[in-house]
């Protein structure tokens, strides 16, 4: 029976961390693997997180089961970083917790398809696992480019898809810090997009996975909010993997924007089936400690503290190599100065790319995505050099 199974192709990504694991050279650099890195290459526990976690050690009366739904203060803590201070829009918005953004995803498009969605416009490129789970779901993917060659994003790509779309189709949106182009809409972009759902039947889905790593925590979500403000009903997916530093311990929400109570009780019952079937409930230990920051002043600042000095590390980064422009003649490295997050693109060809890594140990994905938080102050001006040889 079970030798029907083909062999999958391994995760690209999970591939290069071990051939960089297994390359000697003292100089080498990990621009794969999306992970926030100090400018000492280290991906610390937030101070805030620790304090939290000593706390829940000793606050914690019991580790019996909780709902589907997860932590719910967990799920409420988060709402007015995400949506305001009328968090709810008058009860309009609830949510669940899930394991990681990734399972927010999950549950966004499977229960967009249990509504009758059965397809999903997608800016390409993405992150590589949206198109995994909409092929799990079964759903459907029509594909439009998300940035254009100038370092932009492609607002009428988007528009265009929206005018052909109609009942049954999503449309899938990063709510900041694009994975992988680092391109997101600009706020002139957000009130064309909010205007264009407004009168469309496309259903909006919203993955937030960076929160706090591009401009700040309002002007990241300045977008979402706008776009909630025009629509009845829309889906968030939301992860503190990221913005907590809890990648390892699945830490993710996921939100609806309903049009009355009642939907909204229909929709989260349906929700906490799927749930159910797939995770029964979400880990607990990462969200109760994200709920104990932010209900605690004190750590709510250490924590803001920390993400400050993350956002101000990708700009410098970000900084460094748009100035770079002219020492690498061979490559337009301005608009990385203009982009956010974590993640940039850079036009490089497989072969530069593998001359990268064998002449220089320096990593990156296939596609030519780099994570900006790989790069310090000690290993920057290398890498400027290693792309001014492989471009030149
Ligand atoms: N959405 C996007 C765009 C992402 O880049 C990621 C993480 N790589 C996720 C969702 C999922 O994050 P998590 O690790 O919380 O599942």
């Amino acid at each position: 029976m079970l030798e029907a199974l083909e062999p999958q192709a391994p995760d690209a990504l999970l591939a290069l961390i071990k051939l960089f694991a297994s390359d000697d050279r003292d100089e080498k650099i990990d621009l794969g693997v999306g992970v926030y890195r100090t400018d000492d290459g280290a991906t610390p526990v937030f101070k805030a997180i620790k304090q939290a976690e000593q706390k829940l050690v000793d606050i914690q009366e019991s580790k019996g089961y909780l709902g589907p739904e997860g932590d719910i203060g967990f799920v409420h803590a988060l709402m007015p970083r995400i949506f305001g201070k009328n968090a709810t829009m008058n009860g309009h918005i609830e949510g669940m917790q899930t394991p990681g953004g990734t399972g927010a995803c999950r549950l966004a498009f499977a229960l967009a398809q249990k509504a009758g969605v059965g397809r999903v416009l997608m800016g390409v490129p993405s992150w590589p696992n949206h198109a995994q789970i909409l092929a799990d779901v079964g759903l459907e993917v029509m594909t439009f480019e998300h940035a254009k060659p100038d370092g932009t994003a492609n607002l009428d790509a988007l528009l265009g898809a929206l005018r052909t779309a109609g009942e049954g189709d999503a449309v899938l949106l990063h709510g900041c810090c694009h994975n992988p182009t680092g391109v997101d809409y600009s706020a002139e972009d957000w009130a064309a997009i909010a205007e264009a759902l407004a009168d469309s039947p496309v259903l909006p889905v919203i993955d937030t996975a960076y929160h706090g790593l591009g401009q700040g925590l309002d002007e990241d979500v300045a977008g979402l909010r706008t776009v909630l403000a025009a629509v009845p009903e829309a889906l968030v997916a939301y992860s503190c993997d990221k913005n907590f530093g809890l990648y390892r311990d699945r830490v993710g929400a996921f939100y609806v924007k309903a049009k009355s109570s009642e939907q909204m009780d229909a929709i989260l019952s349906n929700a906490n089936a799927l749930a159910r079937a797939n995770w029964s409930m979400p880990p607990d230990h990462g969200g109760a400690a994200v709920r104990l920051v932010l209900r605690s002043e004190d750590m709510t600042k250490v924590w803001l503290d920390e993400l400050e000095s993350m956002r101000k590390r990708l700009r410098w980064v970000r900084d460094r190599l748009a100035q770079a422009d002219n020492e690498v003649p061979g490559l337009d490295l301005a608009p990385l100065g203009r982009q956010n997050g974590m993640f940039a693109m850079l036009p490089l060809d497989k072969d530069q790319i593998q001359k990268l890594r064998d002449d220089h140990a320096v990593y990156m994905a296939g596609s030519g995505r780099i994570n900006v938080a790989g790069l310090t102050k000690g290993n920057m001006d290398k890498f400027i050099g290693a792309l001014a040889d492989v471009t030149g």
